[in-house]
């Protein structure tokens, strides 16, 4: 075992947190809080994880379900395509791999939305496969360790750290070893500022030694954002609302909103049959939306293109809602707590 690994397994051993995904082997129970913390908070995935396992008890039962119960239970979550993905790949599971999930990297990787680390934390921690992870945590902690100038961000970079995480890996112990890595970069070895007085790997850092820490990892792109304008119509009485499922091409796919134009030019004429409600602005990694909400009290006196439906008040928590609507509809009616 290299000095690195024995360092950050021992520190594991007296400093993990006890996470209820880290009491299991269930290659299920696994794979759902990989899938759940890929863009989320421990704190919050937990919640999240405890309602998944409690809601679908086995990936048959996942597979059951039906697409809107899936993102429904996901709401509040984000990066919607992680809950379709989740569902598709349960009935991947139990329809091309027998109801058993794979037992090996490969097959993990070609389940809907399972990329390299998720295939590697999943083969690592369930079955102790010597596949060696690389996520957020893991880039920060080898590209300071090494003070390694690569790009975390482009191909060629990626390359470069999986290759130096395959050669660290302890092969003997993956499970323990990948773990403890990722703990050491969400606790101490964190974004801002690492607390290095108090890293295992404190003695033999070169970003340690060589104060180079705030500049790494290095990243070559920041990611291109877009500015989007939507527009809502809001029609609302005391047992029903108007609302219509999005398309499976764009932001939100599946999920159920108002009647909507897009951009920033709304005909005159239905701007004369509404009310002005409120904007709220809402960041999505890849666009910045502000989003008007206007009051519409006959529908049938302006012509916008939708096809919505009626639904009751009492059913609307069965729907999955854009985070953004169910902001709105909290602050302006009072309506949705889940
Ligand atoms: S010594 Fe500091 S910079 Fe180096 S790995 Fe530890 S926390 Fe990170």
């Amino acid at each position: 075992m290299s000095h690195f690994s024995e360092q950050i397994q021992i520190w594991y051993h007296n400093n993990r947190r006890d996470l209820p995904w880290r009491e299991t082997k269930n290659p299920y129970h696994i794979w759902l809080s990989e899938v759940i913390l890929q863009q989320t908070r421990v704190q919050q995935g937990i919640d999240y994880y405890n309602k998944f396992v409690h809601a679908f008890e086995d990936i048959k039962t996942l597979s059951n379900a039906s697409e809107q119960e899936v993102l429904n239970l996901w709401q509040g979550l984000g990066y919607y395509s992680r809950g379709r993905n989740l569902h598709k790949a349960a009935k991947m599971v139990v329809h091309e791999f027998q109801n058993q999930f794979p037992r090996i990297f490969d097959d993990i990787r070609k389940l809907p939305g399972v990329g390299n680390y998720t295939a590697a934390a999943i083969a690592s921690f369930a079955y102790n496969l010597p596949h060696a992870v690389v996520d957020g945590n893991v880039y920060r902690v080898l590209s300071r360790y090494f003070n390694a100038d690569e790009f975390i961000d482009t191909p060629q970079g990626q390359k470069y750290y999986q290759a130096l995480a395959d050669e660290l890996l302890d092969r003997q112990n993956p499970a323990n070893h990948n773990q403890a890595i990722m703990e050491l970069g969400a606790l101490v070895c964190t974004p801002k500022i690492p607390n290095c007085q108090n890293c295992p790997l404190g003695d033999t850092c070169e970003a340690k030694s060589k104060k180079t820490w705030s500049e790494l990892p290095r990243k070559k792109g920041k990611i291109k954002v877009r500015a989007r304008q939507l527009n809502y119509f809001v029609s609302i009485n005391k047992q029903n609302v108007l609302l219509q499922k999005r398309g499976e091409k764009d932001i939100w796919a599946n999920m159920f909103e108002f009647p909507l134009v897009e951009g920033d030019e709304i005909d005159s004429q239905i701007l004369k049959n509404v009310r002005f409600l409120k904007t709220l602005n809402h960041k999505l990694t890849h666009q910045n939306l502000t989003v008007n909400f206007y009051a519409v009290d006959n529908v049938d006196e302006i012509s916008i293109n939708h096809s919505a439906e009626w639904i009751s008040l009492d059913a609307l928590k069965d729907y999955p809602l854009p985070r953004v609507i169910e902001r709105f509809l909290a602050e302006e009616y009072e309506l949705i707590s889940r």
